[in-house]
Protein backbone atom coordinates (compact mmCIF):
# COMPACT_ATOMS: atom_id res chain seq x y z
CA UNK A 1 0.00 0.00 0.00
CA UNK A 2 1.53 3.20 -1.09
CA UNK A 3 1.65 5.90 1.58
CA UNK A 4 0.71 9.84 1.05
CA UNK A 5 1.19 12.47 2.42
CA UNK A 6 -1.48 15.21 1.87
CA UNK A 7 -0.49 18.86 2.48
CA UNK A 8 -2.37 22.04 2.35
CA UNK A 9 -0.04 24.44 0.23
CA UNK A 10 -1.70 27.59 2.17
CA UNK A 11 -0.47 26.07 5.83
CA UNK A 12 2.55 24.00 4.65
CA UNK A 13 6.06 25.03 3.30
CA UNK A 14 8.55 22.99 1.90
CA UNK A 15 11.80 24.60 2.12
CA UNK A 16 15.07 22.81 -0.08
CA UNK A 17 18.41 23.21 1.70
CA UNK A 18 20.93 23.42 -0.94
CA UNK A 19 22.69 19.74 -1.51
CA UNK A 20 26.62 20.22 -0.03
CA UNK A 21 29.17 18.11 0.22
CA UNK A 22 30.14 16.51 3.06
CA UNK A 23 32.47 13.53 4.80
CA UNK A 24 31.62 10.30 4.47
CA UNK A 25 31.11 8.95 7.91
CA UNK A 26 31.22 5.30 7.33
CA UNK A 27 34.37 4.87 5.89
CA UNK A 28 35.50 8.25 7.37
CA UNK A 29 37.07 9.94 4.12
CA UNK A 30 38.96 6.50 3.04
CA UNK A 31 36.58 5.83 0.60
CA UNK A 32 37.27 2.13 1.90
CA UNK A 33 36.23 0.05 4.55
CA UNK A 34 38.38 -2.38 6.32
CA UNK A 35 36.85 -5.71 6.75
CA UNK A 36 39.22 -8.29 8.54
CA UNK A 37 41.85 -6.35 7.44
CA UNK A 38 40.57 -6.67 3.92
CA UNK A 39 39.83 -3.28 2.34
CA UNK A 40 36.53 -3.05 0.42
CA UNK A 41 35.48 -0.34 -1.46
CA UNK A 42 33.45 1.77 0.77
CA UNK A 43 29.22 1.32 -0.65
CA UNK A 44 28.13 4.73 0.74
CA UNK A 45 30.76 6.77 -1.38
CA UNK A 46 31.61 4.20 -3.91
CA UNK A 47 35.05 4.92 -3.06
CA UNK A 48 35.44 8.58 -3.06
CA UNK A 49 35.44 9.25 0.70
CA UNK A 50 32.62 11.90 -0.14
CA UNK A 51 28.88 12.05 -0.04
CA UNK A 52 26.52 14.63 -0.65
CA UNK A 53 23.76 15.69 1.58
CA UNK A 54 20.47 16.78 0.26
CA UNK A 55 17.46 17.84 2.76
CA UNK A 56 13.71 18.71 2.27
CA UNK A 57 12.20 20.53 5.26
CA UNK A 58 8.39 20.44 5.50
CA UNK A 59 6.91 23.28 7.46
CA UNK A 60 3.07 23.02 8.90
CA UNK A 61 1.08 25.69 10.72
CA UNK A 62 -1.57 24.75 12.23
CA UNK A 63 -4.11 27.02 14.96
CA UNK A 64 -3.09 26.81 18.17
CA UNK A 65 -6.38 25.41 20.84
CA UNK A 66 -5.69 26.98 24.24
CA UNK A 67 -6.69 24.54 27.39
CA UNK A 68 -5.25 21.72 24.37
CA UNK A 69 -2.61 22.72 23.05
CA UNK A 70 -0.70 24.17 25.92
CA UNK A 71 -0.86 21.26 28.08
CA UNK A 72 1.29 18.73 26.22
CA UNK A 73 4.51 20.34 27.78
CA UNK A 74 6.23 20.12 24.89
CA UNK A 75 5.78 23.77 24.40
CA UNK A 76 7.91 26.22 25.48
CA UNK A 77 6.60 29.50 25.57
ZN1 LIG B 1 32.59 6.03 2.37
Amino acid sequence: MEKTVKLDPKKSSVRYVPTRIAICKECGGKGVIYMDGVPLKCTSCNGSGRVKVTCQVISTVSAFVPGKDDAEGDLTV
